[in-house]
């Protein structure tokens, strides 16, 4: 697998890097090294020393991960979703294609932790082929959603060979590219990389900001890159404890996301993966988040709340409760909490 050598070259992947990098124990970084894979780059690593905590969490191994026992290693049942090695298809119109093993960082809450980052996840010419073929004699699938790992830890030219591929498929709408080297790895986003992206219109990038302290000038350039090469972009935030399960976190980086011409997308309640149990807050927790949102910012910075069904279900929205009743009259609550009716009938 081919990828961006000088850029990847430097980024912390062994206990002993970055127990030196931290100054931080050695043992338990060897513990969880032994079932998790570790990576942060350099320019996270920063952050994580100017701002602390809440970047810290999302990316320096906690022993709490080797300690679970109520998360599962698949909790979205993607295995058993998979007609192909590495695809996903699980709703009818479109498909999860997982065409690269590697991240620019390894999040600690992630919902592939199983698999991402480590050898046995191996993406190869071959699977990628077989995932073009299925997309090929499957014309029901319009949108295909890129992802992995991080699609943007290839190279531009291997990148390029996939996308081309996919636009010689003529049912195939909307590419989508999930990523979080925007923030992760700004840097990767090169204009190079850009003007290649455009060639392959329609095609969306969702990139995935947890805290304010992540929109930097370097994301924002990222950002800029790829917005002006008119991609749209969305948001994937999770809601994690500790990292940004209050109104206020959660606020201000949609607000912040807006600046930098992301539409925020989902909200993610946070998976039942196994290792990430420390981060999941309550539902309520969400909803409350959510209350603080709706009417009072600009509806343009609300993304959907959203909670991927364990075992398969596909994604449901979480919307608080605004409807007291609905019978002849709906009786709802306005986003300040007065209570309003309308009737819910036709005229005859
Ligand atoms: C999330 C997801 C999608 C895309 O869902 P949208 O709601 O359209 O963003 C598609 N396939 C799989 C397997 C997914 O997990
Ligand atoms: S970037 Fe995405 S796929 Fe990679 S470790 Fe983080 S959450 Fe998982």
């Amino acid at each position: 697998m081919t990828t961006q050598k000088p850029l990847t070259t430097a980024l912390i992947s062994t206990p002993e890097q970055l127990s030196h990098a931290l100054d931080i124990p050695l043992a338990p970084l060897q513990a969880i090294h032994a079932k998790y894979p570790l990576r942060i780059s350099p320019y996270y690593l920063e952050l994580i020393k100017k701002t602390g905590l809440p970047l810290w969490r999302q990316a320096v191994p906690d022993i709490r991960e080797l300690d679970d026992p109520i998360g599962l290693s698949d909790p979205l049942d993607e295995e058993h979703l998979s007609p192909v090695p590495f695809l996903v298809h699980k709703y009818p119109d479109r498909a999860l294609f997982l065409i690269c093993s590697e991240c620019a960082m390894y999040c600690r809450f992630c919902t592939r932790k199983r698999k991402v980052g480590k050898s046995e996840m191996r993406i190869t010419d071959e699977t990628i082929a077989l995932g073009l073929e299925y997309l090929e004699k499957t014309p029901a699938i319009t949108d295909v959603l890129l992802s992995g790992g991080d699609p943007l830890m290839l190279s531009d030219d291997r990148l390029e060979r996939i996308l081309k591929a996919l636009r010689s498929i003529p049912s195939i709408a909307t590419i989508r590219i999930g990523t979080r080297i925007p923030c992760t790895l700004p840097m990767r986003v090169t204009p190079r990389l850009a003007g290649m992206l455009k060639k392959y219109h329609p095609l969306y990038i969702n990139t995935h900001f947890n805290h304010p302290a992540e929109i930097t000038p370097e994301a924002t350039l990222a950002c800029k890159r790829l917005a002006d090469a008119g991609i749209p972009l969305g948001c994937q935030t999770v809601l994690l404890r500790g990292v940004n399960d209050s109104p206020d976190i959660i606020r201000q980086l949609m607000y912040l996301l807006l600046q930098i011409r992301i539409k925020p997308y989902y909200l993610f309640q946070a998976d039942l993966t196994q290792g990430t149990s420390h981060f999941r807050t309550t539902i309520d927790t969400g909803l409350d988040i959510m209350h603080h949102l709706i009417g009072h910012i600009s509806g343009m910075a609300v993304p959907t709340y959203a909670l991927d069904a364990p075992g398969g279900g596909g994604k449901i929205p979480l919307t608080p409760d605004y409807i007291k009743s609905l019978n002849q009259t709906l009786e709802f609550s306005t986003y300040r909490g007065t209570s309003c009716s309308y009737p819910n009938e036709i005229t005859p």
